[in-house]
């Protein structure tokens, strides 16, 4: 779309210097192709910017509300207002596709209203006929970007929740941890497994143990308060948190052991008691997500072989915290 604006933009600056003899037009038209181009440059490495995007369209409408001022109604430029309200829906919002669309009209409006001469049309049906095919365009956009904004959150929620416990799921950690955490000092992950939990399924069937996966997780974010919960298995969660240092980190650690080992979960009258066990990394600088959870995956390895309801980390102070000779 950027190389497509450029292009369009590159055609009429050379028709409005060279022909036209519309400086000013053309040389903000030359201005629109190489913000374009720099776009399209910039997109190849970073992800498109609503700053951009605010841009272009700004410019977008000085071009065509300039034109639309200077040039004759004969030459037809206000017909480019009509694409105007889709490329705002489509590139800003439905937020800023209301801002830039009536302010489009407005000046639009404003500006045929003191033209000289509407001539060749008649004013009154001009007026109506612009005014409707706007408004109708811009009602289409507005419902159209809505319920695209609506599946998108949707589909987003479908392919990054787990649909148990409402928590992220592997993909939405992946992307959490590649994408989103730009700064990964003093970042911290919690490997979590539930203690005996297929004893659970067995003894109250797995429409309670699912429930009991909800509570834990609901108990997890909770606790936890700053950071993310992930599920990344059956009954195995990821909690990736920054800390001010390794001792926040693990108490926080033992925080969440002991309030699930002291917390009765009551489902459905069944009163129902469960540990977890917790791995702890720190993360090291250019770990892989990859390596970070193996390294909390042996330390729940060890919590789980040396008895289980257990924190496990490399180095730690706390009475329940067991500690790996490093
Ligand atoms: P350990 O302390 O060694 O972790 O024992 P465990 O019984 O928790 O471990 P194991 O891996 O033997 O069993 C995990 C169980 O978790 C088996 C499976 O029935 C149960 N599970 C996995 N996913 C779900 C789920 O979505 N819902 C329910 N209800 N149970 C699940
Ligand atoms: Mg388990
Ligand atoms: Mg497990």
């Amino acid at each position: 779309m950027c190389l497509c604006f450029g292009c369009v933009s590159l055609i009429f600056a050379g028709f409005n210097l060279l022909i036209n003899n519309f400086a000013v037009l053309g040389y903000l038209e030359l201005g629109l192709c190489a913000y374009c181009v720099h776009t399209f440059v910039r997109l190849n490495r970073h992800a498109l910017q609503l700053r951009q995007s605010l841009i272009m369209c700004a410019l977008v409408t000085l071009v065509i509300v300039l034109g639309n001022y200077f040039a004759l109604i004969k030459n037809g430029l206000f017909i480019w207002s009509f694409a105007l309200p889709v490329l705002y829906y489509l590139l800003l919002g439905k937020r800023f596709g209301i801002l830039f669309s009536a302010t489009l009209l407005f000046l639009q409006v404003f500006i045929l209203v003191n033209k000289a001469s509407l001539f060749p049309f008649l004013p009154l049906n001009f007026g109506l006929n612009l005014l409707f095919v706007y408004v109708s365009i811009w009602a289409v956009s507005h419902v159209f970007e809505g319920s695209r904004a609506l599946s998108s959150k949707r589909l987003k929620s479908l392919a990054l929740l787990d649909p148990l416990t409402g928590a992220g799921n592997r993909l939405s950690m992946n992307h959490y941890f590649e994408v989103e955490l730009t700064d990964k000092s003093q970042l911290y992950l919690f490997l979590l497994d539930l203690d005996y939990f297929k004893q659970v399924n067995d003894k109250y069937g797995h429409d309670v143990g699912d429930k009991v996966l909800i509570e834990v997780a609901t108990l997890l974010r909770i606790t936890l308060a700053k950071g993310y919960v992930f599920r990344v298995g059956g009954e195995e969660f990821a909690l990736i948190s920054s800390f001010n240092n390794a001792d926040d980190a693990l108490n926080t650690a033992e925080k969440l052991r002991s309030v699930i080992e002291n917390t009765v979960i009551d489902i459905n009258g069944e009163k129902i008691n469960i540990t977890i066990s917790v791995g702890v990394a720190s993360y090291q600088q250019d770990q892989s997500l990859e390596e970070f959870a193996k390294e909390a995956d042996k330390q729940l390895y060890k919590a789980k072989r040396f008895g289980r309801n257990k924190v496990y980390a490399k180095s730690s102070t706390h009475q329940k915290i067991e500690l790996e000779s490093v």
